[in-house]
């Protein structure tokens, strides 16, 4: 029988939830382009409910126990003498979420000799060593497409947010003010303006089709170009490097996968070609920025805003830079964890462990690793090589308490 470890985001501060906003979740069909929402057999949760944390467990514990696994459920993943750390050594599957993520480290894939399964409730794999994984023989999987439009319409939604200036203004009615010139300052139309995404895959392209509507200049670019049929519809000018996009663009989004190849992209040298008062937004991956280049960028005025969810290392230190640099939006990760998207990814966790135990293939677009090399999605838009450098940080914000 398997050892099922799985971490999780802590419940809300004030005790898991007995009510909820609303009554239900809209249906949806299917994802873009065809590919089917998760197919598991059943599923043990109500859609709509909170999974995404220890107490939603999202919804496995009577279908792991059923069949006679033992599911350990723990949010404490960071530091020596973390759960997740004392668990591994008999771990045959290990689950976590990129918003909380258990960093697989080759060390840690080392302590763990029963792993064969490391499966990402959501979409990016790069807290998992992908090296250390090919060569121990360990599955990385990921539900592809569960979160990709929830993270588009946060792109959309942190894009106006910057440049029409939200944030600030907000927070002027909530101190009691009606200043009306302090707000509109560093107030915008998005109308007009030349707007490019680094990667136009599924997130890249859903931010591209929900901008097409405000009448902005859309641009791309990617190592596979889109189809003509696909470029022509929405007007998009690809461009072959990132570094001669960033120069016409006003406002950036990164929507690729981080690994060796992407890691620091955005850096002290890149953001020079960006023009000047530019807004950058990314959800894809805090390493894919070099963190101080970033605030120097805000505080300089090379950049007029950065917003995005992800950080590195998750959670942030408590005096990460990008917790009080100058004109950020940024939330902590939750773009691809919305109660609708979990639904999604605990239905595809689900499919993926059916598949697992009963000896059936895991779909090909859920695969990053297999059989000791990348796979799938994996061999598609991943490069082999470890993104987990520097992620024992994470440990400094339980130390921080
Ligand atoms: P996709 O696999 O559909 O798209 C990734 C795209 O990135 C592909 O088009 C790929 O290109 C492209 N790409 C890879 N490397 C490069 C590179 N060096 N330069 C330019 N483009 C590159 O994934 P999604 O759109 O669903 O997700 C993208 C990323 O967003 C995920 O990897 C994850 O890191 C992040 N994400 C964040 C979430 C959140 O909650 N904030 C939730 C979900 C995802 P090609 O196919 O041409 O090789």
């Amino acid at each position: 029988m398997a050892k099922v470890v799985c971490v999780l985001y802590d419940d809300p501060v004030d005790g898991y939830p007995k009510s909820y906003a609303r009554d239900d979740l809209p249906t949806i069909a299917g994802y873009p382009g065809g590919q089917t929402l998760p197919t598991p057999k059943a599923v043990d949760f109500q859609p709509g409910t909170l999974l995404g944390s220890v107490s939603g467990e999202l919804g496995l514990r009577k279908y792991l126990e059923s069949l006679g696994h033992t599911l350990v459920v723990t949010s404490d993943k960071d530091g020596p003498d973390s759960v997740l750390e004392r668990e591994l050594h008999d771990a045959e599957i290990v689950i976590s979420q990129p918003f909380w993520p258990a960093y697989l480290t080759a060390e840690r894939i080392a302590k763990a000799p029963k792993l064969k399964l490391a499966l990402t409730a959501g979409i990016g794999s790069d807290h998992v060593d992908l090296q250390a994984a090919i060569e121990r023989g360990v599955t990385v999987a990921e539900v592809t497409y569960c979160n990709s439009i929830s993270v588009s319409e946060h792109v959309v939604m942190m894009i106006l947010g910057l440049v029409r200036n939200y944030i600030p203004s907000y927070q002027w009615v909530v101190k009691g003010g009606w200043n009306i010139a302090d707000c509109v300052t560093r107030s915008y139309d998005v109308e007009g303006m030349h707007v490019g995404t680094v990667a136009a895959g599924r997130i890249g392209l859903a931010v591209l089709r929900r901008l097409k509507p405000f009448d902005m200049h859309l641009h791309y670019t990617d190592r596979h170009r889109l189809p003509a049929e696909v470029e022509q519809e929405l007007g998009l000018t690809w461009h072959a490097t990132r570094e001669e996009m960033y120069k016409v663009c006003d406002v950036v989004t990164l929507n690729c996968p981080l690994h060796p190849e992407t890691e620091h992209m955005i850096n002290e040298d890149t953001l020079k070609l960006f023009k000047r008062g530019a807004y950058l937004v990314n959800t894809a991956r805090g390493k894919l920025c070099d963190r101080d280049a970033i605030a120097r960028a805000l505080e300089n005025g090379q950049l007029a805003g950065y917003a995005g969810d992800v950080w590195f290392p998750q959670p942030a230190p408590k005096d990460h830079p990008w917790r009080t640099m100058p004109h950020h939006g940024m939330t902590p990760h939750i773009s691809g964890t919305s109660l609708s998207a979990q639904a999604r990814y605990a239905a595809g966790t689900r499919e993926i462990l059916e598949c697992y135990f009963e000896g059936r293939p895991i779909r090909d677009e859920y695969l990053i690793v297999q059989g000791g090399a990348l796979a799938g999605t994996g061999a598609h838009s991943y490069s082999k090589g470890n993104a987990t450098g520097g992620s024992e940080e994470a440990a400094k914000f339980k130390k921080a308490g």
